[in-house]
């Protein structure tokens, strides 16, 4: 039997979270909670939940920390013992964070590590213009406007190329805000944990990938968990 691991990745909007969640998914066999996109198709279902984010998705602002607990609480509940999980934009506050331990706590399980994905507001900035969402072909997945390959790829297959809204560039400067004032402090409350792996996500999606597996496996070759491929 294997200990299930359990992650956290964060970083500043347009870091690549997805994608690179997507990349460890497959590698570790893990569930992926990712929040934005959740909340988004909670957007697509129209319910309560999905119209009170829709008006925070407006601003760039974060929903409140009681609604994503909850959000959390009742999906890592239905997590069957033996997975383990990579959540993905959560926490994005100290008080998320403080909530998260107390879960896993409680569901009998620990975080392995919170991988910090770090880029300069110039980076994310020219990355997240530029990003547009290729959606109808599955999980929606992101393509940036300069890789014209993939571009053509997504419609080839029948998808639709859309502009989340908030990747609008009114609301990408403030996402930038929000995420220096209230989740860069997780870097230090991680890192006081000795949790913290922070990554530079420069590189191409595969270098990153790379870089983060080597540093896990580096973190849990003491445990008996073995990737899936
Ligand atoms: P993302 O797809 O991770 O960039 O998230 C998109 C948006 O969803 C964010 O800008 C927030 O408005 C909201 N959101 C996602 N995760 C959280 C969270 N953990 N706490 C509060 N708001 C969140």
């Amino acid at each position: 039997m294997t200990t299930p691991f359990h992650l956290v990745i964060m970083g500043a909007p347009g870091a690549g979270k997805s994608t690179q969640s997507k990349l460890l998914q497959a590698l570790y066999a893990l569930r992926v909670y990712a929040t934005g996109q959740m909340l988004r198709d909670e957007v697509a279902l129209g319910t309560p939940l999905g119209n009170l984010a829709e008006s925070y998705f407006e601003h760039g602002t974060l929903l409140p920390d009681t609604v994503m607990i909850d959000l959390i609480t009742d999906r890592l509940a239905q997590l069957p013992p033996q997975q383990g999980c990579l959540f993905d934009g959560f926490p994005r506050t100290i008080p998320q964070a403080r909530a998260l331990d107390d879960l896993l706590h409680h569901e009998h399980r620990a975080l392995n590590a919170a991988i910090s994905l770090e880029l300069t507001d110039d980076q994310a900035i020219q990355r997240l213009g530029g990003r547009r969402m290729c959606v109808g072909l599955g999980d929606p997945f992101p393509v940036h406007i300069s890789d014209q390959a993939a571009l053509d790829d997504c419609l080839r297959r029948g998808g639709q190329l859309v502009t989340r809204p908030d990747d609008e560039p009114a609301v990408i400067a403030e996402r930038l805000h929000v995420y220096e004032a209230e989740t860069a402090p997780l870097r230090d409350y991680y890192q006081q944990q000795g949790m913290l792996i922070p990554v530079s996500a420069a590189g191409t999606p595969q270098q990153v990938h790379t870089t983060i597996v080597a540093a896990l496996q580096a973190r849990i070759t003491s445990t008996p968990y073995m990737p899936t491929k």
